[in-house]
């Protein structure tokens, strides 16, 4: 089909087009350079207590250095705040003092999953198995039946505590939630998709051997928990004080023959987080510091000590500030954030909830979202045209692909970021991240260009905004 153009059709139109149509060798190589890197980030950060600890070795071996309170810092200095194992901050100094501002990245890295319930160990049937209690938005339906790993903390009785993880390395045995057969399935089948599997039956099988002789009761639930006690030294009242993660097993992988895109377990929201801090290891000396937050507990509303709605932010830039003698509210008056969250992808399979003008396509660059929300823009930020305008020029100007664009049709649903959060802080914010096809489920999709494209937006905002 050969579309009729003139004049003023070019100088009139707005008329996006397909990143491959645009992307230079150059960058065609960077793109896949890039995500092998991010695919290891992935596999290596499948809670957010694993995404802390890698971005922790991985900002150290840049030379980046564990922040202490009133540390003498200069421009190009490196630092980063570790908030309780489960959110980080980096800083790379700028040569302006902060009375100029920051440009902070805001992303998350906890995902949708489920945790164990505080007492979760029983035995039904002579099996035994682990009760959760689901993690932020799932679709529970697609939570049975796949293969599952456990990871996380558990304190003991002495204070000590030991890490959990089980499932990931090759060779360990792995978990299962089960479903019922089609064959008896027929009244179930009837369900809406959110009532066929209830929560309560999202249990986890962990074992069957029976640790005693016939006499003895509870011996299917001792049996599992003998073996909890052989390799970390867990009793059953351990797991009222543990924080157990269930996560699908895996690694991330391309697909498509192409290899254009990248399925993995929490592209929600480590795309964007990774995007941040490839973009802040890439910054030397910085005009304004630049600063990335990785919070946690975004999926359940950002609420808590590690969510970004914590003061633990005021408490890591107020300090940066009190060193040069900077009044934080200047600082954060004349700040600009990227709240890097992923967005969903245009999927031709359900076209009926996107409104195909004003959404996300595959391969058409990083999204920018001027507000999310749930019908009438509740609870949205909705970034000003102004500050709009400033991140559409430069992106034009660093020659970043981007897209505008909305989560689906205004009735559909909707959803939020962590944006308001910073935005209530008096700084200028907008959302932007990656398309993501079937967000929230346990294996999401992510367009490699898409992926870069947002990495050089980073960059672009770190170095020019
Ligand atoms: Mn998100
Ligand atoms: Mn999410």
């Amino acid at each position: 089909m050969s579309e009729k153009k003139n004049e003023w059709s070019e100088k009139l139109l707005y008329a996006p087009k397909n990143g491959y149509d645009r992307l230079s060798a150059a960058d065609a190589e960077a793109m896949e350079a890039y995500c092998e890197d991010y695919k290891k980030f992935l596999d290596n950060g499948k809670t957010e207590r694993l995404c802390v600890d890698y971005c922790v070795a991985l900002a150290e071996a840049r030379g980046f250095k564990a922040y202490q309170p009133g540390m003498k810092l200069k421009a190009g200095d490196k630092v980063y705040q570790n908030n309780r194992g489960k959110g980080i901050m980096l800083a790379v100094i700028g040569t302006d003092d902060l009375s100029h501002g920051a440009n902070i990245g805001a992303a998350h890295t906890d995902s949708p999953r489920l945790d164990l319930k505080p007492r979760p160990v029983y035995e039904e049937a002579e099996m035994a198995y682990l009760k959760t209690h689901h993690y932020g938005g799932i679709r529970k339906y697609q939570w049975v039946t796949i293969p599952l790993e456990l990871h996380g903390v558990a304190m003991l009785s002495d204070g000590s505590s030991v890490a959990v993880h089980i499932g990931d390395k090759e060779g360990d045995p792995q978990f299962i939630i089960n479903d019922l057969l089609p064959h008896l399935g027929r009244e179930q089948g009837k369900k809406p998709l959110n009532e066929a599997i209830p929560s309560e039956s999202l249990n986890l099988l962990i074992g069957s051997k029976p640790l005693a002789g016939e006499e003895c009761s509870d011996r299917f639930k001792l049996g599992v928990l003998k073996l909890l006690n052989e390799r970390y030294g867990i009793v059953e009242e351990d797991l009222i004080s543990a924080e157990l993660e269930v996560v699908p097993a895996g690694k991330a992988r391309d697909i498509g023959l192409d290899r254009s895109f990248i399925a993995a377990y929490g592209h929600d929201d480590r795309v964007c987080a990774y995007a941040e801090l490839a973009a802040i290891f890439a910054v030397k000396k910085p005009r304004k510091t630049a600063v990335c937050i990785f919070a946690d507990k975004e999926e359940i509303g950002s609420e808590g000590v590690s969510g970004m709605q914590s003061q633990v932010f005021e408490w890591f830039m107020g300090d940066l500030c009190k060193g040069q003698g900077v009044d934080l509210r200047d600082c954060f008056a004349n700040s600009f954030c990227l709240s890097a969250d992923v967005t969903a992808a245009y999927d031709p399979n359900f076209a009926d909830v996107y409104d195909k003008r004003n959404s996300a396509f595959i391969n058409y660059g990083v999204g920018l979202c001027k507000y999310t929300g749930a019908g009438g823009k509740g609870g949205a930020s909705d970034a000003s045209a102004e500050v709009v305008g400033k991140l559409r020029k430069l992106l034009n100007d660093n020659e970043v692909f981007w897209q505008m664009a909305e989560m689906g049709k205004t009735d559909a649903g909707g959803g939020g970021t962590v944006a308001k959060f910073m935005a209530a802080r008096n700084i200028d914010t907008i959302d932007a991240g990656v398309p993501v096809l079937s967000m929230h489920a346990p294996y999401e999709t992510v367009a490699k260009l898409d992926c870069y494209m947002t990495y050089k937006c980073m960059k672009a905002v770190f170095e020019n905004a």
